[in-house]
């Protein structure tokens, strides 16, 4: 684990207390909105949503304000939740994710799907999501684990040894794949560094993933993220929307070249494919990087409960000191 680590040590510094507080809140508020604007295009293509006009683009939907968190926000509380508690316990975890899918499951991946039917039936641990990917013959590698992880990175920024550890362990309660293993471990880096605001290129997050054995697909793709164009990502090729991958080169992509959280965030789920999710992972990314005072209160209070994302936020931010 030592090359990631060397990586992820400076995003530990201690930071003014209100700009870090800010920065908390605007991961996860960010989180929540950048999946609610890319709720209405999600599977789209580029190309498709080229003809919607840009102004319907940059509004929640009034209906969100009264729906049940969709899976991404849903999945990232729980987690958070969970955090709280600890070091990641796996069976905790996955008793909220059932508890979630009774009540509402709004929005459920279908690999997640199969995982917590396993689950429901009884087997135990990451148990499920293991079988579910050697039944698809160790292909699955859907963005299931790498949507939600941002709470990972808030909770142990100033401890990369958990935070690599709970990336894994967060991912494989539902997302077996090393590659879904690794993106999301990439991506919780991403958010640490962009939390911090400490200086990194994702050529040494590159190496670091090479360093510790990431299936190289991942190393490969977190290069092509920092010379890469947005177009180049290939966010809406229909073949791998969903994919583990794309979802980790939204958010590195917004990081590198985040101009603004509102402008940068559009830009991204303009990309199409996946919008929910890639919207959720570069929101997370941009709301680290800005911080909350730098969202658009529209957008804040466009949510259905923005005060639970910021009462979390806070409380991670305080768990992360101890
Ligand atoms: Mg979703």
């Amino acid at each position: 684990m030592e090359p990631l680590l060397r990586f992820l040590m400076p995003a530990s510094r201690d930071l003014d207390p209100e700009v870090e507080r800010d920065r908390y809140r605007g991961a996860l508020l960010g989180l929540a909105i950048g999946n609610a604007l890319g709720v209405p295009v999600e599977g789209f293509s580029a190309l498709d949503i080229s003809s919607i006009p840009p102004d319907r683009l940059r509004v929640i939907r009034p209906e969100e304000a009264d729906a049940p968190w969709d899976d991404d926000v849903a999945q990232a509380i729980e987690l958070a939740e969970c955090l709280l508690e600890g070091p990641l316990d796996a069976d905790a975890y996955m008793a909220r994710l059932l508890r979630w899918a009774a009540e509402s499951g709004r929005g459920m991946g279908r690999q997640t799907y199969y995982v917590l039917v396993k689950a429901r039936a009884g087997t135990q641990g990451t148990d499920a999501a293991r079988e579910v990917w050697e039944e698809s013959g160790r292909y699955a590698a859907g963005n299931g684990a790498v949507m939600r992880c941002a709470p990972v990175a808030l909770r142990w920024r100033r401890d990369p040894v958990r935070l690599v550890e709970d990336a894994g362990h967060s991912a494989r309660v539902t997302h077996y794949d090393p590659r879904c293993v690794w993106t999301t471990a990439a991506t919780c880096a991403a958010i640490a560094h962009a939390l911090a605001g400490t200086h990194w290129t994702l050529h040494e997050l590159a190496d670091g993933l090479d360093g510790v054995g990431a299936p190289e697909e991942v190393g490969e793709a977190v290069r092509h993220s920092a010379t890469s164009d947005l177009g180049g990502l290939d966010l809406d090729e229909s073949s791998s929307i969903g994919y583990t991958v794309r979802a980790m080169t939204a958010g590195l992509w917004a990081l590198l070249n985040a101009r603004d959280f509102e402008t940068t965030l559009l830009e991204v789920i303009r990309a199409g494919g996946d919008t929910d999710t890639n919207g959720a992972v570069a929101g997370a990314v941009l709301g680290a990087k800005f911080g909350a005072s730098a969202i658009p209160q529209r957008w804040i209070e466009g949510l259905p409960d923005p005060h639970r994302m910021t009462a979390l936020a806070d409380r991670l931010c305080e768990a992360a000191h101890c």
